[in-house]
């Protein structure tokens, strides 16, 4: 039987920013509730230049202190595919993800050479089509919408985004990794879907 080729997303998937998010926001002055630190919003919530600073440390040194997303690394493990960690980091933040890779053992999971730094989160693309991945879990709706129509693509919203934005209707969101996790092996599955707000 052939596995099949998923790909992951690293930041706010695997690995959990939340809790440095809502410290360095407060620091700076911004008191916002975990929902708003969501990736696909966050950069509402803050002026540019405290959003440009908070990413530089986020992505930077804190990136190795912070924690795995809950059950992320237990469910890797169990998956019954071939993985693909496929990150969209600028180059001078690749190190400090390989050192938390490192640190956690993602690569007893991941071997090192199915993970993927590419410098946008349009570049995942290229690396989806020519890996014939067929199910894709990220954090933004909008690198999931670069992807091709072929492709499972499944936004992983653990602070239920979608019922405060519109999520386009052919994606299916997982709103823990359990979640996926059924979604992945019920394969036809429909997707949950709570109602908008
Ligand atoms: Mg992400």
């Amino acid at each position: 039987m052939t596995l099949p080729r998923i790909g992951i997303d690293f930041d706010g998937v695997i690995i959990d920013h939340r809790p440095h998010k809502l410290r360095l926001a407060e620091a700076l002055g911004f008191v916002l509730e975990p929902w708003q630190t969501n990736a696909n919003v966050m950069e509402r919530h803050l002026e540019d230049d405290s959003y440009r600073s908070v990413q530089k440390s986020l992505y930077g040194e804190l990136t190795v202190q912070a924690p795995p997303v809950k059950d992320a690394l237990e469910t890797l493990a169990r998956l019954p595919a071939e993985l693909y960690v496929i990150s969209a980091r600028r180059p001078e933040n690749v190190a400090s993800a390989r050192s938390w890779m490192a640190k956690h053992r993602l690569h007893d999971i991941v071997p090192e050479d199915r993970v993927i730094f590419c410098s946008s989160g349009k570049d995942k693309r290229e690396h989806v089509e020519r890996l014939g991945i067929s199910i894709f879990l990220d954090d933004k709706i909008a690198y999931l919408d670069f992807l091709p129509e072929r492709v499972r693509r499944v936004l992983f919203d653990e602070d239920d985004v979608m019922a405060r934005l519109a999520v386009p209707p052919q994606m299916e969101t997982a709103a823990s990794w359990p979640e996926f996790e059924l979604l992945v092996s019920g394969g036809e599955r429909e997707p949950t879907r709570r109602s908008g707000a």
